[in-house]
């Protein structure tokens, strides 16, 4: 997004990556959410973040870390190797540690949407989530540009059964702009990877999880870490959106952090 009223006197070039993934089923009429939910960081926390993760695994599993593949349900569930093998309480600290490499990560902060299915019968949960995130994450990079500091943005996505939806989706937005405002600062469609050796991928997996447990089974426990890491600016939570019809009633730390300070149009 240009700046209005001031031009910057400097501009650094650099990549800013948003990684997401998906907790709850779109089709699954069970479940009242569907959030997708990531974070956004530059390029230069990549290795650090990877590095944390890796040492994660490596002290769960000294001796094969790398099979190791943090996927939020899975380690809460402890279905499957190699969750199988920890406590109950084990395997709750490891979602805990994985989200608190989040929480120190340098330059970094999170985003998630939550959508609530029924309130938008005649949506794609997962179109109006991934709708809310693009425009969300391109309001943060507008906001750097004002700063000086001007940073193109590449979403990744873990391959999923929606890759081919989204990827026409962003090409459309990329085309015509959002219904909130054009995306001027991401440059590409987003890219997909596969979620099993992307560490970076499975700590979005971990942050659409925590939020997911919030929304869907009021627990707390793992959304309470990262809290304080969505994107936020002059008061307001940007990094996280409640989609619902009933949001003048909800206290969830979105809803009451717009009601709180005054939104900007179409937030
Ligand atoms: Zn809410």
């Amino acid at each position: 997004m240009r700046s209005v009223g001031r031009t910057p006197t400097r501009l650094h070039f650099f990549m800013y990556l948003l990684y997401l993934d998906d907790s709850g089923s779109a089709g699954n009429p069970t479940e009242s959410y569907f959030v997708l939910g990531g974070f956004s960081t530059s390029e230069f926390s990549l290795h650090w973040i990877n590095t944390q993760l890796d040492k994660l695994a490596e002290d769960l599993y000294p001796h094969d870390p790398r099979s190791v593949e943090f996927h939020a349900s899975a380690i809460f569930s402890g279905n499957v190797a190699p969750w199988s093998s920890l406590t109950k309480d084990d395997r709750r600290k490891a979602i805990k540690d994985v989200l608190g490499i989040l929480a120190k990560a340098w330059n970094t902060v999170a985003f998630a949407c939550a959508v609530h299915k029924l309130s938008f019968p005649n949506d794609d949960p997962v179109e109006l989530a991934f709708e809310d995130l693009c425009s969300r994450f391109d309001m943060q990079l507008g906001r750097h540009y004002q700063a000086g500091e001007r940073h193109r943005g590449l979403i990744i996505l873990d391959k999923t059964s929606y890759e081919t939806s989204l990827q026409q989706l962003a090409l459309t937005f990329r085309d015509a702009g959002t219904k909130w405002r054009n995306l001027r600062n991401i440059s590409e469609i987003p890219l997909f990877v596969d979620s099993r050796p992307s560490r970076t991928i499975q700590l979005a997996d971990h942050v659409a999880y925590a939020v997911f447990r919030m929304y869907e089974r009021d627990d707390l426990t793992y959304f309470k870490i990262i809290q304080d890491q969505f994107d936020t600016h002059d008061g307001t939570v940007h990094g996280l959106a409640h989609k619902t019809h009933d949001r003048p009633g909800c206290t969830c730390p979105a809803c009451m952090s717009r009601r709180l300070t005054k939104p900007p149009a179409g937030y």
